[in-house]
């Protein structure tokens, strides 16, 4: 049986310490080295739609609530609704008896076959829509929640702010500084509201926060005494879908707006450089700057492995493909220290040599090993930028894993505006540790 091996079981252990496949894991130019998604910082870059791929800045999705104003989700089975014309014959407004045909518009789900006239959504006149989005029937009390939520903030950021500076402070300063209502400074000062506060107070006092309570309402009769009729219940599913509204029957379930993807970019944690930028177009899937590792690491892959017996010296074909468009010089050093679950291992020795990276090298059946004073014992193939090498090693434990360093040259080509004179490019010489879990020894399975 032919095994196949997961880009998991070669892993590139991060700046940090942890473990990562190449693919997720980013190459900080800057720092010359590995940044895993713990240490970069995720920002938010623009939001979008991704049905309509309409672009949304971030103050406009916020007040939105990052929905997409044009396109829903079928509140049945969460598939995309899409919106389906409709022939009706009308009488002719000018009192003509003759009958004219009007268009008439409705949303409709091509998966569950639901569409908006199910639940009694009038049709519209016009194919974008119009669609009213229902009002959600706390969110009263939600932003009075809130108001009060931001009151606390500001009070707790101000008695902070107090202690530090230790002060008598005026009312006026924090007011501006705060853009807090000046009855609410002078309450916090402690002097007496001026008249138009009371509006304040009321806000307050209107404000109640729930209590728990151990009675319960009891259960309608018509529980007991009518026939269960599943098809109109809606499921736990379909009830947290919509949690504003929370159905508990399918004659309610309304259409849900699309919620906004984002595009995120990432920075590098220590240095504050981008290391993942993408275009702003909704529809582009380029990035502006895009420093992933496995554009400028070399990548290891497993090839095969021979049978993994205990303590018996076994083989292992690897293959090293070079990302870059410039050669790229590779040894192997032994890890100081090894931790006790690493079977030990006798790594190629001497420097092997990766050609660049050459798009139009797979159009090429010639292959140019000669240039290249390989040892057959340890390079078995060599393929444009790719080249298999083989190393041996000695099961130690039932799960095998080796691990050892990767020494490499990075180009580092300085990016010269027009006009400056252009900078020789630096070379950088970075050592990576990897790990690579081989499989369990055979017995032991
Ligand atoms: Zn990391
Ligand atoms: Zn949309
Ligand atoms: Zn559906
Ligand atoms: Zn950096």
């Amino acid at each position: 049986m032919l095994k196949v091996f997961e880009p998991d079981n070669v892993l590139y252990v991060c700046t940090c310490g942890s473990e990562k496949p190449i693919t997720k894991i980013y190459f900080c130019r800057h720092c010359s080295q590995l940044r895993c998604g713990d240490c970069v910082s995720h920002e938010v870059d623009s939001h979008y739609c991704q049905n309509c791929l309409e672009y949304m800045p971030s103050p406009e999705a916020r007040l939105k609530k990052n929905k997409c104003a044009n396109c829903f989700n079928c509140p049945s089975c969460m598939h995309t609704l899409s919106t389906r014309a409709s022939n009706v014959q009308v009488p002719n407004p000018d009192n003509d008896p003759k009958i004219v045909s009007k268009k008439f518009y409705y949303l409709t789900c091509g998966f569950c076959r639901w569409t908006s006239r199910d639940v009694g959504i009038p049709d519209q006149t016009t194919a974008s829509g119009g669609w009213q989005e229902t009002e959600n029937p706390n969110s009263k009390r939600i932003s009075q929640l809130m108001e009060y939520y931001r009151l606390l903030a500001q009070k707790e950021k101000l008695e902070k702010e107090r202690k530090k500076i230790n002060q008598k402070y005026s009312y006026l300063h924090i007011s501006e500084k705060y853009g807090m209502s000046a009855n609410v400074v002078r309450k916090l000062a402690g002097l007496p509201p001026s008249v138009s506060s009371k509006d304040e107070t009321k806000k307050s006092e209107q404000l109640t926060l729930p209590e728990a309570t151990s009675a319960v309402e009891p259960l309608p009769n018509s529980f007991l005494t009518q026939p269960l009729n599943l098809a109109s219940v809606s499921t736990m599913k379909q009830r947290l879908f919509s949690p504003q509204f929370q159905p508990a029957y399918t004659s309610n379930l309304f259409p849900q707006n699309k919620y906004m993807h984002i595009k995120r970019s990432q920075r590098c944690k220590i240095c504050e450089h981008n290391l993942s930028k993408p275009e702003y177009n909704p529809s582009s899937i380029k990035f502006k700057i895009q420093l992933a590792a496995f554009y400028h690491i070399p990548e290891l892959r497993i090839k095969s492995v021979s049978k993994l017996y205990l303590e018996k010296t076994c083989r292992v074909e690897m293959v090293l493909i070079n990302p870059t468009p410039h050669p790229a010089h590779i040894t192997f050093e032994d890890i100081e220290d090894p931790p006790k679950n690493l079977s030990p291992m006798k790594l190629p020795p001497g420097e092997l040599i990766l050609a660049p990276r050459d798009d139009t090298a797979e159009f090429d059946d010639v292959t140019d090993s000669k240039n290249y004073k390989d040892d057959p014992n340890v390079v078995t193939f060599r393929k444009s930028n790719k080249l298999g090498f083989m190393f041996s090693l000695t099961p130690t434990s039932k799960d095998v894993v080796v691990g050892f360093r990767l020494k490499h040259d990075f180009i580092n080509m300085v990016v010269t505006l027009p006009g400056e004179t252009p900078r020789e490019p630096q070379v950088v010489w970075i050592t990576h540790t990897l790990k690579i879990k081989l499989g369990t020894i055979i017995g032991e399975t």
